[in-house]
């Protein structure tokens, strides 16, 4: 049997190190199956979706490889979304730790050129991008991928639905003949065979199951009637109180009618569907995430590609109609050593669907009963952090340890009392303790951070 250690790996030792560091202990096993190949330079289609592990897959067999003393684009990671990009970015940024001065640039869409430009001329490594900015670089002759040596293709059955196929062959054909191809995609059909076939040498080829470990999610389904679902989910979130709770409808319209309801009985949720703005999407996630919210409610599409961790509780407000996809929300819950909780809400007419699920999972399903689910004491379930929004961003050089410092050094706040802080162009969102957010606010409002006022508010 092979082993699933990492030193079995001809991988530098800082990289080892940083591994146990990031509490990587064995390899996944999309990383057992594809790493002794990638780091042998060889070409790989790997089927394999997200939360396999399939970024530091790809990301390792970058690292392993990259000069650090050269400043030319060495690796290209193209994916779908902004999100993925952000995502796989932050993962590579996370392994490359051991690595002095690895500098790793997204180019996405929905954010302004100037400061992509800006650095892509101080010098980057690495680029990890879409499809439709990075064309917009190349147009612009802002990037030059002559120097590629790895480049990856990361969800690419998506990329393809999306219809970037003509920005794709324009990107690969703008790197060079040269170099190591990876093509990671949860499905490969055969149009995508066809239209990557031209891209890669005599790949290797390696698919991992999708299903994640049923015994690290408790799965619990409930029959509820069409006019009772909204309140079921109510009697969900009081009885299991979450911190975070990720609630999947299959229809947009679904996702806005659920947030009215919670809002209106007091929950702190937020919808992310579709067709929102970037900004909005933005804050939205970023509230979440910060624990400022409890309830994020989201389409299928809306979700995909996120990487959103520490979920306590996944609720199926709709089943859905594809056993593939009820897996991959539910998998979103329980990562890593954390058991997880997904309870799925299902009517007369979700028969045909459930049966898929059953014959998917090769196991019954199983039934428990609403009446079960008390409401558990302690009052109305707030979010731990409120989020402060301040109007000076990256243009005015803010960063995280300037606002950290305002808020524990005068202001006399505990490091421990302050979450996330996200910082953006303009603005930036910094997440506090629920218990000081009115007494931060009106402390930090009249302090100079960086020698400038600004203005605040706390979003409700
Ligand atoms: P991905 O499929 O790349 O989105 O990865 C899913 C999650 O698994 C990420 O949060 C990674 O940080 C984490 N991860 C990746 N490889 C390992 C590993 N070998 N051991 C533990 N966690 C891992």
């Amino acid at each position: 049997m092979k082993s699933d250690a990492f030193s079995t790996l001809p991988l530098p030792a800082p990289l080892l190190d940083n591994l146990a560091s990031l509490g990587y202990s064995k390899m996944t096993a999309i990383q057992a199956a594809s790493l002794p190949a990638v780091l042998d330079g060889r070409d790989l289609i790997a089927q394999a979706k997200t939360g396999s592990g399939k970024t530091a897959a790809f990301g390792l067999g970058i690292l392993a490889k990259i000069n650090p003393r050269w400043f030319g684009v060495q690796a290209l990671v193209l994916c779908p979304t902004r999100e993925l990009a952000d995502q796989v970015a932050q993962e590579i940024r996370r392994l490359a730790r051991a690595i002095d001065n690895i500098k790793v640039v997204t180019l996405t869409g929905g954010t302004p050129m100037g400061p992509q430009i800006g650095s892509l001329e101080h010098g980057a490594h690495i680029v990890v991008g879409t499809p439709g900015r990075l064309q917009d670089h190349l147009f612009r002759e802002t990037l030059n991928l002559s120097g590629v040596s790895t480049l990856v293709l990361d969800e690419a059955d998506r990329m393809v639905d999306m219809g970037f196929i003509e920005e794709i062959v324009g990107i690969v054909r703008a790197c060079p003949r040269n170099r190591q191809t990876m093509l990671f995609s949860a499905t490969y059909p055969e149009n995508i065979r066809k239209i990557t076939a031209s891209f890669l040498r005599q790949p290797l080829e390696v698919k991992v199951e999708a299903l994640h470990d049923n015994k690290r999610i408790e799965q619990w389904f409930y029959k509820v009637t069409a006019e009772k679902r909204l309140e079921a989910v109510t009697q969900i979130l009081q009885s299991i109180r979450p911190t975070s709770a990720l609630a999947f409808c299959n229809t947009k319209e679904r996702c806005k009618e659920l947030v009215k309801d919670l809002q209106a009985r007091g929950f702190y949720a937020l919808a992310l569907y579709g067709d929102l703005e970037q900004r909005e999407r933005d804050q939205i996630l970023l509230r979440f995430a910060n624990k400022s919210a409890t309830v994020l409610v989201a389409t299928d599409v809306a979700a995909r590609g996120l990487d959103i961790k520490d979920l306590d509780l996944v609720v199926n407000v709709d089943v859905s109609h594809d056993p593939e996809v009820h897996i991959h929300r539910i998998g979103r819950t329980g990562r890593g050593e954390e058991i997880g909780l997904a309870l799925t809400l299902a009517t007369e007419k979700d028969e045909k669907k459930l049966g898929l699920i059953e014959a998917y999972q090769h196991a019954d399903l199983p039934w428990g009963k609403l009446e079960d689910l008390k409401a558990a004491p302690g009052g109305p379930l707030l979010p731990p952090m409120i989020t402060l929004e301040i109007n000076g961003g990256k243009r005015e050089k803010l960063r995280p340890g300037d606002l950290l410092g305002a808020l524990t050094g005068d202001a006399g706040f505990a490091g421990s009392q302050i979450g996330k802080i996200h910082i953006f162009e303009f603005n930036c969102f910094v997440a506090l303790e629920r218990a000081i957010a009115e007494d931060a606010l009106a402390k930090l409002s009249p302090c100079k951070i960086k020698g400038k006022q600004f203005k605040m508010r706390l979003i409700a």
